[in-house]
């Protein structure tokens, strides 16, 4: 850990100098209390760092979240070993995943599933209680519950150390929580211009607690992560569903972890009840079950929080990007991507240059700079991508 300043605590020894600077005008708003925490996957986001816990009092920055609201990772552990799955060919299991999970609602999702109507009408009542009608911010956003988004969500099944099969998967609140967040970081916006209020960031802009504003965005932001949570168990439901089906057998599950990566909880740091965003960064408070992702062909963790008090509970949410987009489609091709990607099962196509793991940082000096945040509890190996 590296202090770079009394607002600022870094855990990321691959760090650009422009994500540092970043991290440096956030961590100088007036209202974070007692600092920000750069964990090691850092990267550059919108306003606020991609792998970065932002506590605030009395206020918070809505793009501090992220537009992506509630964006996490679910595993499931079950009671298959690598010998249930050696025999048979992996390419229609990830077919069937494909079909079973739509990239976005549409022409591929155009009906509720059993599971899906119970989620819907739960999260019905809770934008009732809210006071709020998420209709009005997407038609159809109940079609667009079992639906994986595009980009670097993703679906895997994992082999364990042991050999064990775990299903893996990486989405969040869709289209419906990113008009959400992207609403409020407008109003954010204005509020901070109404008041003349110069920001270093127009991304940095806040909202004070106390106001209808405050609220409206915290109930709506509240209601977006549960959408998200029930999404990822909708999406895993389904990829139960396709694994039951390609084994002939019902599928155990032996344990479940689900976590979000992106949102904001009130919790209690340095003697203070704090409002901490999380935006690419887990809960790791002591003995927390979580999930650290870190590409299509490299390995994946499980891991236990280790409660690390200076870096407010918390740990990476992944790897991190080393490359942007297009600076991977410069410096990468296809065949790049096929080596990186040699015995596991996936579609091979152009579009997933920009996701090949050399455009991460290396998961194992990240998980070196996070030996003090968490303890790895199993190591998973993808012999299945399906990427959005
Ligand atoms: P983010 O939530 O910031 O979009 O990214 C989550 C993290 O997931 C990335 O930093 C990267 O480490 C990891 N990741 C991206 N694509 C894949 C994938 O296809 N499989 C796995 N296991 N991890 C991925
Ligand atoms: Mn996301
Ligand atoms: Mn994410």
């Amino acid at each position: 850990m590296e202090q770079i300043s009394k607002r600022l605590m870094n855990w990321a020894s691959i760090l650009d100098p422009g994500t540092r600077e970043q991290a440096e005008k956030a961590a100088r708003m007036p209202f974070i209390y007692p600092h920000l925490a750069l964990m090691p996957d850092a990267h550059l986001g919108k306003g606020a760092t991609v792998g970065s816990v932002i506590p605030t009092l009395g206020a918070i920055i809505p793009a501090a979240v992220g537009v992506d609201i509630g964006c996490g990772m679910i595993a499931v552990r079950t009671q298959f070993t690598l010998d249930d799955f050696r025999d048979r060919p992996l390419a229609p299991l990830r077919v069937a995943i494909e079909n079973a999970v739509p990239l976005s609602a549409g022409k591929y999702n155009t009906r509720l599933t059993d599971t899906a109507r119970d989620r819907v009408e739960a999260l019905t009542r809770g934008a009732a209680k809210a006071g709020f009608e998420p209709g009005r911010y997407a038609g159809n956003w109940e079609l667009q519950l079992g639906t994986l988004g595009s980009g670097n969500h993703f679906i895997e099944v994992t082999l364990d150390e042991t050999g064990r099969v775990w299903l893996f998967l990486h989405s969040g609140s869709r289209g419906v929580g990113n008009k959400i967040a992207q609403k409020h970081i407008r109003v954010a916006y204005e509020q901070c211009a109404r008041r003349w209020i110069a920001l270093p960031d127009p991304d940095l802009a806040y909202l004070v607690e106390g106001e209808d504003e405050f609220w409206h965005y915290i109930r709506e932001m509240r209601w977006a992560q549960e959408f998200a949570w029930l999404n990822r168990e909708e999406m895993m439901d389904r990829v139960v569903d396709c694994v039951a089906e390609w084994t002939g057998r019902e599928v155990e599950r032996r344990e479940v972890v689900n976590c979000h990566h992106n949102y904001t909880e009130q919790e209690t740091h340095f003697g203070k009840k704090v409002w901490l965003s999380r935006k690419g960064a887990i809960n790791a408070e002591e003995g927390r079950a979580g999930l650290i992702p870190g590409s299509m062909g490299t390995a994946s963790y499980v891991v236990a929080g280790k409660g690390n008090r200076l870096a407010l509970n918390s740990s990476p949410h992944g790897a991190g990007r080393e490359y942007s987009r297009s600076a991977a489609r410069r410096a990468f091709d296809r065949d790049d991507l096929r080596k990186a990607m040699v015995g596991i099962e996936y579609r091979d196509t152009d579009a997933f240059i920009d996701e090949i793991p050399a455009a991460y940082k290396d998961i194992d000096v990240v998980m070196r700079d996070a030996a003090d945040l968490v303890e790895v509890r199993h190591t998973l190996r993808q012999i299945v991508n399906v990427k959005g």
